[in-house]
């Protein structure tokens, strides 16, 4: 066994890593399909199979000590280095983001928020924050960050003007995220990552939204991608990873920090979360037809204020979203108008085809209510000019149930809310 740490029949199997080397103008929609299936992996089946080990068993001690030379991935030394399946998982990510050198996972998408800020950061850095981060992004810079002497500081990421004069001496990473959780403020990525380039910090964005098929991070300047892989790459709300896709030399320090801190997925979630990623572009194709259908007859509501949906002309953000993004997804907001929180809770709860709860981008639709005013501290909510908006907010993630049923669900619940 030793002597052969990889799937025995690996050399005989075509690799599809050929198609890769002999055109690599693939499209997205194909690199989905085709990414991580190479040969020494997953053996003459389709999928990776799952590797569960801890153990990689020597011939010798010679062969144990000739191990620890070549301890890249790719090569099976210790389960926490990962195998075969994360290893097919990782080579997939980074076919689908390009720039990228690699890919390293992470038991969630929080553990892959906190494994890339420490990557980058060390004491009395300073961390500049998009004022609509995830809010455990948002806690984590507060908190845990603030504990190992960096200082969080939060900006507004729709002030391109006042940005450059956020930064001083001691900036050292700027995290973004577009669109901004629950409020989808769709921000100019292209922009803010190059004031930060030229201000000598690295930027790191939270592309869990569009995930790398509806845009391409580092092509748009920033260092690191990161993926909440619970959303869309997993797609059937079964579980938790997350990742981090750059190019070097900060591909090798997120590998490194994260071997440190000792993160590693198990080979059965790598295994379903490569089997999400096969159908995501379908999933993510038809989440965003049918959100835009269900936002445009929000906006027609007068029960609604106002939908803030990046795929939904009229919408904030929309121009930029156009511009920079290839595709959507199915995870929108909107704001009722004249709305009391009981009001709302009597929407909500008479939703009979939405779950209540949270994460997004399953096959399942789901709704919950938010309220992002307190956590903000850079820059109004509601916006200025949004006057007279109560901002209560419902956060729908759209799923793969029929439309027609979802909006004829979403009437009843109107209906519902107005009742007293
Ligand atoms: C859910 C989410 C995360 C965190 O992912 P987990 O796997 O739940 O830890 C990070 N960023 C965004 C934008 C998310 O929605």
């Amino acid at each position: 066994m030793g002597r052969r740490p990889h799937h025995p029949q690996g050399n005989r199997v075509r690799s599809l890593t050929m198609a890769k080397q002999t055109n690599r103008n693939l499209k997205p929609a194909t690199r989905v399909v085709t990414g991580g299936r190479r040969a020494e992996w997953t053996g003459a089946v389709v999928s990776p199979p799952v590797w569960r080990a801890s153990t990689h068993l020597y011939e010798s001690t010679a062969a144990l000590e000739q191990g620890k030379k070549g301890n890249a991935d790719g090569r099976f030394f210790y389960g926490r280095r990962g195998a075969p399946t994360q290893w097919a998982l990782a080579d997939a990510l980074t076919e689908i983001e390009p720039g990228a050198a690699g890919t390293v996972l992470y038991p969630s998408g929080v553990a892959a928020i906190a494994g890339a800020l420490m990557a980058v950061l060390k004491p009395g850095d300073v961390l500049l924050v998009t004022d609509n981060a995830y809010d455990p992004t948002r806690s984590m810079a507060t908190g845990l960050l603030k504990r190992f002497g960096v200082e969080a500081r939060f900006f507004d990421p729709l002030d391109i003007d006042g940005f450059p004069d956020t930064f001083c001496d001691r900036t050292r990473a700027v995290m973004l995220e577009s669109p901004g959780s629950l409020t989808m403020e769709v921000c100019d990525i292209p922009a803010l990552a190059a004031i930060a380039r030229d201000k000598g910090a690295v930027s790191l964005i939270d592309n869990t939204w569009a995930s790398s098929l509806g845009f391409t991070a580092l092509e748009h300047g920033c260092d690191i991608a990161i993926m909440a892989l619970t959303k869309h790459v997993g797609g059937h709300s079964d579980l938790m990873m997350g990742s981090a896709s750059a190019a070097e030399p900060w591909h090798s320090r997120l590998r490194q920090t994260a071997q440190a801190l000792g993160h590693v997925v198990s080979p059965d979630d790598a295994a379903l979360a490569a089997r999400g990623l096969r159908t995501m572009a379908l999933r993510l194709k038809q989440g965003t037809e049918s959100a835009l259908r269900i936002a445009t007859w929000l906006s027609a509501r007068p029960e609604v204020a106002r939908v803030l949906c990046p795929m939904l002309p009229g919408s904030p953000g929309h121009a930029i979203w156009e511009r920079d993004f290839t595709g959507g997804c199915g995870l929108f907001s909107f704001l009722l108008a004249d709305a009391d929180d009981a009001a709302r809770a009597r929407f909500i709860d008479a939703l009979e085809l939405f779950g209540i709860g949270y994460s997004w981008g399953g096959f399942e639709s789901l709704a919950i209510p938010f309220d992002p005013a307190p956590n903000r501290s850079a820059s109004p909510w509601p916006p200025a000019g949004w006057a007279g908006d109560k901002a209560l907010g419902i956060r729908l993630s759209i799923g793969l149930e029929d439309t027609d049923d979802l909006l004829a669900d979403l009437e009843r619940a109107f209906a519902a809310m107005e009742k007293r």
